[in-house]
């Protein structure tokens, strides 16, 4: 059999995340060897997938843009198709493109603590492929790619018309003129009414329960403003006048929620025409942030309402029929379409297997080293984004993270690196958050701890302290310095 192929670093998912991170190893460690693996045929990961109208951000494009590679204009919301431009941009500017490998799927990754290596088995359309790596990064986002989140409603056979879930938008899908009933509240749900309500005959938003939904301006004032400027100039100003302000509503929500509830929901009245309700459709039984906001850009949504170009019930489904879908109250919405914005379904690290020293890593029995590496489990980190602000913020900070962690073990002839978790950390669940998603998945993602560095902190300003600038050898980290064998070449210190 002949020896696999061996890279310093594997990352795995080609998504923003995955691009930023081999952007920045490029960048910074020019002399390891990369591998970006690829389970889909294209980049972009969640920017490419999403092919739903009207897809776009929902946080501005001055902290979704990466730190080091300026988000051209003063969009701040910006469409799907752009996000994915500017990643495949950055990509090629990076030479990162060349380092991906498509249609590579990662099934198992086994630490061997002898060799201090990965052992990495990948699906490459149906043939098995083995890589080793000294350091494997996850970078494969936070859902399951394939199947979406679906609950079962009743009667969906008898229904005449036609069903689609966002996660999987045909292509060739017409809505003009259509009948369409929108089942959801979320982001996705929020952004397609709007969007589909343009051609649509009537669109309805079916909701079980309301969110919280805030208009804010698609252009950022602040960067229009600052045209004239180098972007060099420009971008850090608007990304930190972003960061700032962002942190200041999350806070302001989660000290004075009453307020915040008040705010929000007197300028949805506002917003909405006299025959819509907001105390029955847009006051969510939960506080502010206990689940993500839903931004809508220039108020695109409430002008939708105004228009009477769609509506919105809350209620349940009761059961579809073939002309709609009946609910609790005994209404009956009749529909050509219907879109199932029901969610995702979380799923870890890509769905791979974990294994270290012959043991199958339960990743809902570790712990979290700094909501990015996991106790017990060598070289190896995962890039989640935070779920109060942008995912690149967090993502970036990892990138420059694990460029350090390198850096050290190069530094010091160490071969791996491993968080240690004391026993006296008090076990806690990774996020407070209530939205479904997260708590139908509470029990398959690893835990946080009560104190530094296993908390999650969800605070980018206390991040740059805790991720960015503190020492790595830091008591929690334990290295093996055990020397390579002489005359292996692949066993070099990453
Ligand atoms: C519709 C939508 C809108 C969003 N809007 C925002 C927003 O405005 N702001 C925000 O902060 N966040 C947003 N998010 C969250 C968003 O997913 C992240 O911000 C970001 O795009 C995640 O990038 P990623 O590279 O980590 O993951 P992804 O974009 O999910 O990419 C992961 C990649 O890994 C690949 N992969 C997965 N498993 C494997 C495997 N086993 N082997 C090989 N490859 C694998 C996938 O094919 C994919 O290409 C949104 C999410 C969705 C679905």
């Amino acid at each position: 059999m002949s020896t696999p192929e061996h890279v310093d670093v594997l990352i795995v998912g080609a998504g923003l995340s995955g691009i930023g991170a081999a952007c920045q190893l490029r960048t910074h460690l020019p002399t390891k060897s990369v591998a970006v693996l690829e389970a889909r045929e294209a980049s972009g990961g969640t920017w490419d997938l999403f092919r739903y109208p009207g897809i776009r951000s929902d946080s501005d494009m001055f902290t979704f843009g990466y730190s080091w590679r300026p988000w051209p204009g003063d969009r701040a919301l910006a469409d799907g198709p752009s996000i994915l431009a500017y990643l495949r941009t950055v990509a090629e500017e990076y030479g990162v493109d060349e380092l991906i490998r498509y249609r590579h799927k990662v099934v198992r990754a086994s630490w061997d603590s002898a060799t201090a290596r990965w052992t990495v088995e990948i699906d490459h359309d149906g043939t098995p492929v083995t890589m080793t790596a000294s350091f494997l990064w996850g970078c494969a986002g936070y859902y399951d790619y394939e199947e979406p989140y679906a609950p079962e409603f009743a009667g969906t056979e008898s229904f005449e018309g036609t069903i689609v879930h966002p996660q999987h938008w045909p292509e060739d899908l017409d809505h003009t003129g259509k009948r369409v009933v929108v089942i959801g509240s979320g982001a996705t749900a929020i952004t397609l009414v709007p969007a589909l309500a343009e051609t649509a005959g009537h669109v309805t938003m079916l909701q079980r329960s309301p969110t919280y939904v805030v208009s804010r301006p698609a252009h950022d004032r602040l960067a229009t403003r600052l045209r004239r400027l180098p972007t060099r100039w420009s971008y850090p100003v608007v990304r930190w006048a972003n960061i700032l302000s962002g942190m200041a509503t999350f806070q302001l929500a989660r000290r004075r929620p009453r307020f915040v509830k008040g705010f929000v929901l007197k300028a949805a009245r506002a917003q909405l025409p006299d025959t819509i309700d907001a105390d029955v459709h847009f006051k969510p039984r939960y506080n502010p942030w206990d689940q993500r906001f839903c931004v809508v850009p220039d108020g695109d949504l409430f002008r939708a309402l105004r228009k009477g170009r769609a509506s919105v019930v809350t209620d349940t489904i009761d059961r579809f029929t073939p002309r709609g879908i009946t609910l609790s109250s005994g209404e009956e919405l009749e529909a050509d379409l219907v879109v199932t914005a029901t969610g995702f379904q979380v799923l870890a690290f890509g769905g791979i297997e974990v294994v270290v020293d012959g043991e199958v890593v339960d990743a809902g029995r570790r712990m979290a080293y700094k909501a990015m590496m996991l106790d017990g489990v060598p070289n190896f980190a995962f890039t989640i984004g935070y779920t109060n602000a942008s995912w690149t913020l967090k993502a970036d900070l990892i990138s420059a993270y694990v460029v350090r962690l390198l850096r050290h073990l190069d530094e010091t002839g160490a071969r791996s690196a491993v968080p240690v978790r004391p026993p006296d950390v008090e076990e806690q669940p990774i996020m407070d958050f209530t939205s479904g998603y997260v708590l139908r998945a509470l029990d398959k993602l690893p835990k946080q701890g009560d104190r530094e560095p296993w908390r999650l902190r969800q605070n980018y300003v206390a991040d740059l302290r805790t991720i960015k600038r503190a020492p790595i050898d830091d008591g929690v980290l334990a290295f093996d310095t055990v020397p390579a064998p002489e005359g292996d070449p692949t066993l070099t210190a990453v």
